[in-house]
């Protein structure tokens, strides 16, 4: 039985990652500052005697004997992460200081959820992970996007100066139950907005694209870049490669929900990425043949399902 530690793990991703960790037999231990997070995410994981809730903020030192860290740590959505910018990126850089000291001290191997934010408004498209980004390091989304390229630097030089195992994947948008409702991510945006009959609010045109991917495709995706030979260290891409405009998300969203909902224009953000689309050959090859298998009708479907209750309830 391995010990492990997920930071952030009473977020959406972390606590789906708690549960698949806590069913393959391990001891969890989920810490989380419940900024975005919330106990009801792993409400139903406390009877397990082997579950572990801890309330701590990762910008201060926190100390276990674990075997695995995952750190996820971090507001993931654009209006949560604009919220408290200095903070963002604290998160970000004290927090993989923090832990990758932890993993450092007790000789843990550690992942680092990164994202694909770290490519910025990409010149290259789809995005392999050799290309090195096109980010704005002062603009509205730099706290949360600079927070991140710096902490794959933390970790790459943790690794290369002491020798500490380290796993860096990023990951591109990435939807499915327990997103917060009123996070502002456009999945989550749309799917409540057509279940309450409100406008749904498409920014700019709608013509930028992104490529999404099911929760539980991640999390498969994690687990295995944990379980890599330890010589591959990534960053290696994590996503689904189906890419959508916005007007198609939303075209999808209205058919499924049944809504009659109507679209509605305004302002798209500043430094609003134009596309995004991972090329995941490297995470095909180093991964077991990974590769995405929910695609975006049946995500969605189980998405709604989700908020509907919630709606609901
Ligand atoms: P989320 O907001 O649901 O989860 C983040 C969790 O971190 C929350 O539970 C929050 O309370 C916690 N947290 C924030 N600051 C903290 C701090 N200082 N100390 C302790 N806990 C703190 O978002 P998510 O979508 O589950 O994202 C999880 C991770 O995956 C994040 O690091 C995010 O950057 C990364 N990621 C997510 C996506 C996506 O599409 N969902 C894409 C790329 C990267
Ligand atoms: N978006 C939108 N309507 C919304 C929320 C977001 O059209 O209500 C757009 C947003 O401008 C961006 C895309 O959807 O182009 C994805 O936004 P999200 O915040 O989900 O993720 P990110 O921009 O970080 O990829």
């Amino acid at each position: 039985m391995k010990r492990i530690l997920v930071t952030g793990g009473a977020g959406f991703i972390g606590s789906h990652l708690c549960e698949r960790l806590l069913n393959e037999g391990n001891e969890v231990i989920c810490l989380d500052n419940y900024f975005t997070g919330s106990k009801m995410n792993v409400v139903h994981l406390m009877d397990n005697p082997y579950f572990e809730l801890v309330r701590h903020d990762v910008t201060h030192t926190y100390m276990a004997e674990v075997d695995e860290i995952y750190n996820l740590a971090c507001p993931a959505s654009p209006v949560h992460y604009q919220y408290n910018p200095i903070k963002t990126i604290k998160t970000s850089v004290m927090g993989a200081i923090n832990m990758l000291g932890l993993a450092k001290r007790v000789r843990a191997k550690i992942l680092q959820a990164s994202t694909s934010e770290v490519y910025g408004d990409p010149h290259v498209h789809p995005q392999p992970e050799s290309y090195w980004g096109n980010v704005n390091p002062i603009g509205i989304r730099s706290c949360y996007d600079e927070g991140k390229r710096c902490a794959e630097t933390l970790f790459m030089d943790y690794h290369l100066q002491n020798n500490v195992k380290i796993k860096i994947i990023r990951i591109f948008n990435t939807y499915g139950p327990r997103m917060n409702p009123d996070d502002g991510r456009v999945v989550s945006n749309f799917i409540v907005q057509a279940l309450k009959g409100q406008d749904i609010t498409i920014f700019g045109d709608g013509q930028q694209t992104r490529s999404f991917q099911y929760v539980d495709d991640l999390v498969e995706g994690m687990c295995r870049m944990m379980g890599s030979r330890e010589d591959f260290v990534g960053p290696v891409n994590i996503g689904n490669p189906n890419e959508f405009t916005m007007l198609e998300l939303a075209q999808n969203v209205l058919e499924l929900t049944g809504s009659k909902s109507k679209l509605i224009y305004q302002t798209l953000p500043q430094d609003d990425p134009k596309q995004r689309q991972p090329n995941i050959d490297l995470a095909y090859q180093e991964l077991n043949g990974w590769q995405p298998k929910v695609q975006l009708r049946e995500g969605l479907m189980k998405t709604i399902e989700y908020f509907d209750r919630q709606l609901k309830g």
